[in-house]
């Protein structure tokens, strides 16, 4: 199979039900996605899934996971065989999904391609855990045994943002497929043709009609009503942390499971005795990679007062070095932000920053000139001083603006780490690694990293404390976030009258 490549605008997309591609524009509603580099280039155009339509997907993938098990829950081979078979597709069509990418939400195509392939990575990665998802067994003084199996949770409701499409949707779908679940997927409007072509692959490389149905809808609906539907088993979402809140609230009346990806407020920690060159590197990529937009992204320094200035002469050395224009230019660094009405919200937070007398030390609007006059820049943005109650120091932008902050003690800096609502992700940059492993313990968020920023890899763990979320993606835990758990009892005493029966029974 080929990926459409970006000669061939508008990218159509429609649902996928049990196989069948959903083309009937008359009795749904459509939807058309603009290049946030271009507002007047058309890139996806969709026919998106209707309430019924979202049934019927959750009803396909019912019927093949509770189909028989030679076709899909216990068919290992076949099973091991598509999810590696998906990550070679994904590397195979890397050039024309980059560029999908690129368009769908304006990520630099130098970031786009390297995204493909931490996407494939991770499907390679479950394949071989599949048939590896060990229980555990225990034999009773009696003889009996009681054996603990880790068993596909079912149908997931799979709902991802659209900020890494490919990705999101990997640490999801790949997990899930591995250990033998179907999936309903629900994509971002904004990344409609992106989470299509994952299904299609997934198509292509073997997956049976109906174990990975597609339903793309703009309207909250969609999602709401794969999150109510009795016939999904868990619920994998990621999102924003005012939706997680809903979705949650959505399944418990079901009392599905549910993982929750969601927002961060992720805290970088520079001490004095920091490599500061090393730190200014590691900071301005964690803070803008992917204009900001990354549930990971650090949106705080947190820096020690006697290295503040040094450092943030370097972050601006670096970042006068990096272009901010076309995502499809190799060189740029700094592409778009997703969405007219997030360049709004970002300059929103800044104007009311500047009305409360912050200081903006770089950046802090629209870039000036024609090259940025058709799409949704804003310029990288640090804002100096922040007092630890401003809305910039305590809730999420999701865009390139960084909110500094000084601290004189380790004390100081574990509190001004741990005072928001969220904990997702931290970094922390010091040469004395004792103070680093401490401080780290004391800092309530899912991912560290001690002298380095926005490492992922599927041998670790993704996932928030707090407000950022619950459950854990990549590595096993993610396998067992697909999991229920089932003891079997099985007798070893031969009897008839068991002990335990003399309860309630005459001998
Ligand atoms: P969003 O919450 O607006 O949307 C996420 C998904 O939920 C989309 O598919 C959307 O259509 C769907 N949705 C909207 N309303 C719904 C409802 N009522 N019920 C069910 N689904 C519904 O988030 P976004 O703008 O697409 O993504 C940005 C957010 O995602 C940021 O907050 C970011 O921090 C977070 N995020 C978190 C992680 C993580 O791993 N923790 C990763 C990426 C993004």
């Amino acid at each position: 199979m080929a990926t459409p490549g970006p000669t061939q605008l508008p990218y159509r997309v429609s649902p996928v039900i049990a196989g069948e591609s959903i083309t009937d524009a008359a009795s749904r509603s459509s939807y058309r996605r603009e290049n946030p580099a271009d507002v007047h280039q058309i890139v996806t155009d969709t026919v998106e899934a209707s309430l019924a339509d979202v049934r019927a997907a959750v009803q396909a993938a019912r019927d093949i996971f509770d189909g028989p098990p030679a076709n899909w829950t216990q068919n290992t081979q076949l099973r091991r065989q598509v999810l590696l078979e998906t990550g070679r597709l994904l590397r195979e069509n890397t050039e024309a999904l980059a560029q999908m990418m690129c368009l769908e939400i304006g990520m630099p195509i130098r970031l786009s391609r390297p995204h493909i392939s931490a996407a494939a990575d991770v499907f390679e990665f479950y394949a071989g855990y599949v048939g590896k998802s060990y229980g555990s067994a225990i034999q009773l003084p009696d003889g009996s045994m009681i054996d603990m199996l880790r068993e596909p949770v079912g149908v997931v409701g799979i709902i991802v943002p659209w900020n890494f499409p490919f990705k999101q949707a990997a640490r999801k779908l790949a997990p899930a497929l591995a250990v033998g679940c179907t999936v309903v997927v629900k994509p971002s409007p904004y990344t409609n043709a992106c989470t299509q072509e994952l299904i299609r692959i997934l198509a292509a490389a073997g997956a049976p009609d109906g174990v990975a149905n597609f339903v793309p809808g703009a309207s909250p609906e969609i999602g709401a009503a794969l999150t109510a539907d009795p016939g999904v088993d868990k619920i994998s979402f990621t999102g924003s942390t005012g939706v997680g809140v809903m979705v949650q609230k959505s399944a418990s009346d079901t009392l599905k499971r549910t993982s929750l990806e969601l927002g961060g407020k992720n805290p970088c920690l520079v001490f004095e005795d920091a490599d500061l060159a090393a730190a200014a590197n590691g900071l301005t990529f964690g803070m803008f990679l992917n204009s900001g937009q990354a549930c990971g992204s650090v949106s705080r320094l947190i820096v020690h007062r006697s290295v503040h200035d040094e450092l943030l002469t370097r972050v601006e050395e670096i970042l006068a070095g990096l272009r901010l224009g076309s995502p499809q230019d190799s060189a740029t660094s700094f592409g778009p932000v997703v969405a007219k009405s997030q360049q709004e919200r970002i300059l929103g937070f800044l104007d009311r920053a500047r009305a409360d007398g912050l200081s903006i030390r770089i950046g802090g609007g629209v870039p000036a000139g024609a090259a940025y006059s058709n799409g949704y820049f804003v310029e990288p943005t640090i804002v100096d001083d922040v007092p630890p109650t401003h809305e910039l120091a305590q809730d999420e932008v999701f865009g390139p603006v960084l909110a500094v902050l000084q601290f004189e003690t380790d004390d100081e800096a574990v509190a001004l780490a741990n005072d928001t609502a969220f904990g997702l992700t931290a970094a922390i940059w010091t040469t004395d690694h004792a103070r680093g492993l401490r401080v780290a313990r004391r800092v309530r968020a899912g991912t560290i990293w001690i002298n380095d920023n926005y490492q992922q890899n599927p041998e670790g763990i993704w996932g928030g404390y707090k407000m950022s979320g619950t459950g854990r993606e990549l590595s096993p835990h993610g396998l067992y976030d697909m999991t229920e758990v089932k003891e079997i009892y099985s007798d070893g005493t031969g009897l008839a009258m068991k002990p335990l029966y003399r309860q309630v029974l005459n001998d």
